[in-house]
Protein backbone atom coordinates (compact mmCIF):
# COMPACT_ATOMS: atom_id res chain seq x y z
CA UNK A 1 0.00 0.00 0.00
CA UNK A 2 1.37 3.50 -0.95
CA UNK A 3 1.99 6.13 2.43
CA UNK A 4 -1.06 8.25 0.73
CA UNK A 5 -3.01 5.30 1.38
CA UNK A 6 -2.10 4.12 4.34
CA UNK A 7 -3.26 7.53 5.86
CA UNK A 8 -6.18 7.80 3.93
CA UNK A 9 -7.08 4.15 5.67
CA UNK A 10 -6.10 5.86 9.23
CA UNK A 11 -8.21 8.52 8.46
CA UNK A 12 -10.88 6.95 7.39
CA UNK A 13 -10.95 4.24 10.83
CA UNK A 14 -10.75 7.71 13.16
CA UNK A 15 -13.51 9.60 11.24
CA UNK A 16 -15.55 6.41 11.21
CA UNK A 17 -15.01 7.06 15.10
CA UNK A 18 -15.41 10.50 15.68
CA UNK A 19 -18.55 10.66 14.05
CA UNK A 20 -19.73 7.45 15.94
CA UNK A 21 -18.95 9.15 19.36
CA UNK A 22 -20.25 12.40 17.66
CA UNK A 23 -24.16 10.34 17.22
CA UNK A 24 -23.77 8.98 20.59
CA UNK A 25 -23.50 5.43 18.56
CA UNK A 26 -20.56 4.65 20.69
CA UNK A 27 -20.21 6.20 24.22
CA UNK A 28 -17.49 6.73 26.94
CA UNK A 29 -16.96 3.30 28.54
CA UNK A 30 -18.22 1.15 25.40
CA UNK A 31 -15.74 -1.25 23.87
CA UNK A 32 -14.90 -0.99 20.18
CA UNK A 33 -15.14 -4.12 18.12
CA UNK A 34 -12.42 -6.36 17.75
CA UNK A 35 -9.00 -5.53 15.54
CA UNK A 36 -10.76 -8.55 12.86
CA UNK A 37 -14.17 -6.99 12.54
CA UNK A 38 -13.27 -3.32 11.59
CA UNK A 39 -10.23 -4.77 9.56
CA UNK A 40 -13.19 -6.52 7.61
CA UNK A 41 -15.59 -3.42 8.38
CA UNK A 42 -12.88 -0.71 6.23
CA UNK A 43 -11.49 -3.90 3.86
CA UNK A 44 -8.25 -2.94 5.08
CA UNK A 45 -5.62 -4.91 7.15
CA UNK A 46 -5.09 -5.17 10.63
CA UNK A 47 -2.11 -3.58 11.10
CA UNK A 48 -3.75 -0.21 9.61
CA UNK A 49 -6.45 -1.04 12.36
CA UNK A 50 -3.54 -1.21 14.94
CA UNK A 51 -2.02 2.16 13.93
CA UNK A 52 -5.04 3.72 14.22
CA UNK A 53 -6.30 2.64 17.54
CA UNK A 54 -2.59 3.30 18.69
CA UNK A 55 -3.98 7.04 17.34
CA UNK A 56 -6.68 7.00 19.27
CA UNK A 57 -5.25 5.95 22.35
CA UNK A 58 -2.46 8.93 22.04
CA UNK A 59 -5.24 10.86 21.78
CA UNK A 60 -6.47 10.03 25.16
CA UNK A 61 -9.67 8.57 23.26
CA UNK A 62 -9.41 4.82 23.65
CA UNK A 63 -7.58 3.20 26.38
CA UNK A 64 -6.14 -0.49 24.62
CA UNK A 65 -5.08 -3.67 26.85
CA UNK A 66 -4.29 -6.81 25.65
CA UNK A 67 -6.09 -10.31 26.86
CA UNK A 68 -9.29 -11.94 27.59
CA UNK A 69 -10.31 -10.38 30.97
CA UNK A 70 -13.29 -8.45 31.62
CA UNK A 71 -11.00 -5.19 31.32
CA UNK A 72 -9.17 -5.83 27.79
CA UNK A 73 -10.01 -4.54 24.45
CA UNK A 74 -10.41 -1.19 23.63
CA UNK A 75 -12.38 0.79 25.78
CA UNK A 76 -14.01 4.34 24.56
CA UNK A 77 -12.43 6.45 27.94
CA UNK A 78 -12.12 10.83 27.92
CA UNK A 79 -8.47 11.69 28.76
CA UNK A 80 -8.58 15.12 26.87
CA UNK A 81 -5.39 16.67 28.89
CA UNK A 82 -3.26 13.07 27.76
CA UNK A 83 -2.81 14.03 24.08
CA UNK A 84 -2.60 18.07 24.58
CA UNK A 85 -0.14 17.53 27.62
CA UNK A 86 1.90 15.75 25.26
CA UNK A 87 2.14 17.37 22.33
CA UNK A 88 2.95 20.48 24.36
CA UNK A 89 5.84 18.38 26.47
CA UNK A 90 7.25 17.64 23.22
CA UNK A 91 7.56 21.23 21.25
CA UNK A 92 8.93 22.60 24.78
CA UNK A 93 11.31 20.07 24.92
CA UNK A 94 12.55 20.68 21.13
CA UNK A 95 12.70 24.34 22.89
CA UNK A 96 9.77 25.47 20.02
CA UNK A 97 7.68 26.48 23.29
CA UNK A 98 9.65 29.14 25.48
CA UNK A 99 8.99 27.73 28.82
CA UNK A 100 8.47 31.63 29.79
CA UNK A 101 5.67 31.74 27.39
CA UNK A 102 4.21 28.29 28.96
CA UNK A 103 4.45 29.54 32.27
CA UNK A 104 2.82 33.36 31.52
CA UNK A 105 -0.11 31.24 29.60
CA UNK A 106 -0.58 29.40 32.86
CA UNK A 107 -0.75 32.31 35.05
CA UNK A 108 -3.30 33.40 32.98
CA UNK A 109 -5.40 30.65 32.97
CA UNK A 110 -5.06 30.21 36.64
CA UNK A 111 -5.97 33.74 37.89
CA UNK A 112 -8.75 33.52 35.62
CA UNK A 113 -9.90 30.00 36.86
CA UNK A 114 -9.56 31.42 40.40
CA UNK A 115 -11.34 34.34 40.07
CA UNK A 116 -14.51 32.60 38.60
CA UNK A 117 -13.88 29.84 41.26
CA UNK A 118 -14.64 32.95 43.76
CA UNK A 119 -18.08 33.58 41.66
CA UNK A 120 -19.35 30.79 40.78
CA UNK A 121 -21.56 28.38 43.07
CA UNK A 122 -20.11 25.23 44.58
CA UNK A 123 -20.54 23.22 47.74
CA UNK A 124 -17.95 23.29 50.49
CA UNK A 125 -17.92 19.27 49.65
CA UNK A 126 -16.86 20.23 46.03
CA UNK A 127 -13.25 21.80 47.99
CA UNK A 128 -12.37 18.67 49.99
CA UNK A 129 -9.62 17.60 47.14
CA UNK A 130 -8.20 21.31 47.26
CA UNK A 131 -8.22 20.82 51.04
CA UNK A 132 -7.17 16.72 51.41
CA UNK A 133 -4.04 17.80 48.73
CA UNK A 134 -3.13 20.62 50.58
CA UNK A 135 -3.10 18.76 53.74
CA UNK A 136 -1.20 15.74 52.27
CA UNK A 137 1.55 18.68 51.43
CA UNK A 138 1.87 19.74 55.09
CA UNK A 139 3.48 16.24 55.75
CA UNK A 140 7.44 17.52 56.59
CA UNK A 141 8.83 14.12 55.48
CA UNK A 142 6.99 14.75 51.83
CA UNK A 143 9.94 13.85 49.31
CA UNK A 144 10.10 16.61 46.59
CA UNK A 145 8.90 14.69 44.01
CA UNK A 146 5.95 13.54 45.56
CA UNK A 147 5.55 17.16 46.86
CA UNK A 148 5.38 18.60 43.22
CA UNK A 149 2.92 15.99 41.90
CA UNK A 150 0.43 16.79 44.74
CA UNK A 151 1.43 20.37 44.45
CA UNK A 152 -0.13 20.37 40.50
CA UNK A 153 -2.96 18.45 41.43
CA UNK A 154 -3.80 20.94 44.34
CA UNK A 155 -3.84 23.74 41.22
CA UNK A 156 -6.12 21.57 39.01
CA UNK A 157 -8.75 20.65 41.68
CA UNK A 158 -8.95 24.55 43.02
CA UNK A 159 -9.28 25.74 39.38
CA UNK A 160 -12.03 22.85 38.97
CA UNK A 161 -14.19 24.96 41.24
CA UNK A 162 -14.64 27.50 38.51
CA UNK A 163 -16.60 24.86 36.40
CA UNK A 164 -15.11 24.92 32.84
CA UNK A 165 -13.68 21.78 31.44
CA UNK A 166 -11.59 23.14 28.80
CA UNK A 167 -9.43 25.64 31.14
CA UNK A 168 -9.28 22.86 33.43
CA UNK A 169 -7.68 20.46 30.81
CA UNK A 170 -5.75 23.83 29.63
CA UNK A 171 -4.20 23.49 32.93
CA UNK A 172 -3.24 20.14 33.09
CA UNK A 173 -1.81 20.06 29.66
CA UNK A 174 -0.14 22.99 30.56
CA UNK A 175 1.34 21.84 33.71
CA UNK A 176 1.97 18.12 32.17
CA UNK A 177 4.06 20.18 29.46
CA UNK A 178 6.42 21.18 32.13
CA UNK A 179 6.53 18.68 34.57
CA UNK A 180 9.63 17.53 33.91
CA UNK A 181 10.62 20.84 34.11
CA UNK A 182 9.17 21.21 37.39
CA UNK A 183 10.84 18.11 38.81
CA UNK A 184 14.06 19.07 38.14
CA UNK A 185 14.27 22.27 39.42
CA UNK A 186 12.65 20.95 42.39
CA UNK A 187 15.37 18.31 42.88
CA UNK A 188 18.07 21.01 42.19
CA UNK A 189 17.46 23.32 44.52
CA UNK A 190 19.75 22.79 47.06
CA UNK A 191 17.74 24.56 49.83
CA UNK A 192 14.98 22.20 49.22
CA UNK A 193 13.67 22.75 52.78
CA UNK A 194 12.92 26.01 52.26
CA UNK A 195 11.53 26.75 48.91
CA UNK A 196 8.93 23.76 50.35
CA UNK A 197 8.02 25.90 53.27
CA UNK A 198 7.51 28.81 51.05
CA UNK A 199 5.10 26.75 48.70
CA UNK A 200 3.45 25.49 51.85
CA UNK A 201 2.61 29.13 53.25
CA UNK A 202 1.41 30.22 49.36
CA UNK A 203 -1.22 27.24 48.97
CA UNK A 204 -2.66 28.35 52.41
CA UNK A 205 -2.97 31.55 51.51
CA UNK A 206 -4.06 30.75 47.91
CA UNK A 207 -6.76 27.90 49.81
CA UNK A 208 -8.19 30.64 52.27
CA UNK A 209 -8.78 33.17 49.41
CA UNK A 210 -11.08 30.73 47.82
CA UNK A 211 -12.52 29.35 50.74
CA UNK A 212 -13.22 32.68 51.68
CA UNK A 213 -14.09 33.62 47.99
CA UNK A 214 -12.02 36.48 47.51
CA UNK A 215 -11.63 35.77 44.09
CA UNK A 216 -8.98 39.14 43.44
CA UNK A 217 -6.69 38.04 46.61
CA UNK A 218 -6.90 34.20 45.40
CA UNK A 219 -5.84 35.65 41.69
CA UNK A 220 -3.03 37.93 43.27
CA UNK A 221 -2.08 35.21 45.50
CA UNK A 222 -1.74 32.64 42.74
CA UNK A 223 0.10 34.39 40.17
CA UNK A 224 2.95 35.21 43.30
CA UNK A 225 3.38 31.77 43.59
CA UNK A 226 3.89 30.65 40.40
CA UNK A 227 6.35 33.64 39.23
CA UNK A 228 8.33 32.47 42.56
CA UNK A 229 9.05 29.44 41.76
CA UNK A 230 9.82 30.45 38.34
CA UNK A 231 12.01 33.07 39.45
CA UNK A 232 13.90 30.72 41.85
CA UNK A 233 14.43 27.72 39.65
CA UNK A 234 15.64 30.05 37.00
ZN1 LIG B 1 1.73 25.32 43.85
Amino acid sequence: MTEFGAVRVHDAVLRHVEESLRSGAIKIGDRLPGERALAEQFGISRASVRNAIRSLEVMGVVRSSTGSGPNSGTVVVSNPSHALGGALRMHVASQQLPLKDIVEARIMTETWALEHAAAVSWTPEQLDDARLLLEAMDDEGLPSEIFTLLDAQFHVALSALAGNVVVSTMMESMREAIRDYISEAAARQGAWEEVVHVLRAHHHGIFDAVEARDGVVAARLVREHIDWFYGQAR
